[in-house]
């Protein structure tokens, strides 16, 4: 069966998909999404609860398992990711979590680039050896040495395009046939992107992951998460869903669900500011190195124009001076917001060395590129040159 038999919507472009699809109407015929503030929902009678119960009858049983509100947010994100399926979580790391739960057992391993999420990196390296399920971990992003660590049991290839925060980009089709080649699954986490910008399952992933914490969401409100793709699998992340609980909250799915209809808008703009903070950041003479993936000193700028319809809106870049430098830019920000989240329309600014990998010893720190000097902007929806003078003051 075809997307377009499952989904009678996916005739619609991304754009229509991001403000219409998988909205169904209660009986008061609302025009904005209903939240359905429910934990359970209530039968006829005693043959219908034990048909729901039973699965023999399609339907709401329990939140824990389903809620409307949550299945309209999962069926939109799953067109506009071009998946067959998505199912919700309580956060981004419920996500990986469950996918890990879902898909793996005792003496599988997973192969991972280094650079990824610092609490993913945690999962993988600490918590799940303790559960039989090893991780071996890529420093290189080429084909090749990912090919290198598969082994006859791995079973996840998880790769993040563009990292953070030194937005390496990684070959999705490529790593793809790498993993299928070794009879793995490649996931990928999508987060820097969003579908608004890639589209993993199109380039042959076969999981998507998401924070929507970050850019679905768009405005720094709510914690959830995401795993788009084939149903076969992803009825295996409900099952451990259904019965483990990291549940994605009525309430959070319909925060999201709304900012999903302003994805596409914010991601364009939020992409042309970084562009424009970039150019700009290159220029300065305070700063000796940007990363970003819409420049064309990005070591992998062809790649990604390849694979994602821009740059992003996070920019890296490193200031001559070490942490005493970098500091200083940061302290001297009044506009832009000293905090490690992103995807926000409010622009943040992040010294990585510091914070979101403080806890990781200083040799690895350096081995993953991750200088003293570095900083991070997650550039958001203000005007660029209000940025810029924000910035200029720490860099001058
Ligand atoms: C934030 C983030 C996560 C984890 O998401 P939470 O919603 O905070 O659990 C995973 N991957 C990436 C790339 C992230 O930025």
């Amino acid at each position: 069966m075809s997307l377009a038999d499952e989904h009678p919507d996916a005739a619609w472009s991304f754009d229509t998909l991001a403000v219409r699809a998988g909205h169904e109407r209660s009986q008061f015929n609302e025009h904005s999404e209903a939240l359905y503030l429910t934990s359970s929902f209530v039968f006829e009678n005693a043959a219908q609860a034990a048909a729901r119960f039973s699965g023999t009858e399609p339907g709401n049983v329990y939140a824990r398992f389903s809620n409307p509100t949550v299945s309209t947010m999962q069926d939109r994100l799953a067109a506009l990711e071009g998946a067959e399926a998505c199912i919700a979580t309580a956060t981004g790391m419920a996500a990986i979590l469950s996918t890990v739960m879902a898909l793996m057992k005792s003496g599988e391993h997973i192969v991972s680039s280094r650079s990824i999420f610092g609490a993913t990196q945690q999962l993988f390296g600490t918590i799940l050896p303790r559960f039989g399920v090893d991780t071996r971990f890529v420093d290189q992003g080429t084909v090749e040495a990912f090919r290198a660590a598969m082994t006859p049991t791995t079973r996840l290839v998880f790769i993040e395009t563009p990292s953070n925060p030194l937005t390496e980009v990684f070959d999705i089709a490529a790593l793809a046939e790498v993993a299928h080649e070794g009879g793995a699954l490649l996931v990928v986490d999508n987060c820097f992107c969003s579908p608004a910008l890639q589209r993993p399952l199109t380039m042959g992933a076969d999981l998507v992951i998401h924070s929507a914490t970050k850019y679905l969401d768009g405005q720094g409100r709510v914690l959830g998460g995401a795993v788009c793709g084939a149903k076969a699998l992803t009825e295996e992340v409900f099952k451990f869903l259904r019965t483990a609980g990291p549940t994605l909250s009525p309430f959070n799915a319909w925060v999201i669900l709304k900012g999903l209809e302003t994805l596409s808008v914010r991601m364009k703009a939020q992409s042309a500011n970084a562009l424009e903070l970039a150019q700009w950041l290159e220029a300065q003479p305070g700063v000796t190195r940007v990363f970003y993936p819409g420049l064309a000193s990005h070591p992998q700028h062809a790649l990604a124009m390849r694979q994602q319809a821009s740059g992003g809106a996070i920019v890296s870049f490193e200031v001559r001076g070490g942490r005493e430098a970098a500091w200083r830019v940061v302290d001297n920000c009044r506009l832009l917001s000293i905090t490690a989240n992103l995807g926000d329309t409010k622009t943040t600014i992040t010294h990585p060395a510091s914070t979101t990998h403080g806890r990781i010893s200083a040799e690895a720190r350096t081995a993953s590129g991750i200088g003293e000097g570095l900083l991070r902007i997650a550039v958001g929806l203000e005007a660029p040159a209000d940025l810029k003078a924000d910035l200029a003051r720490g860099l001058g």
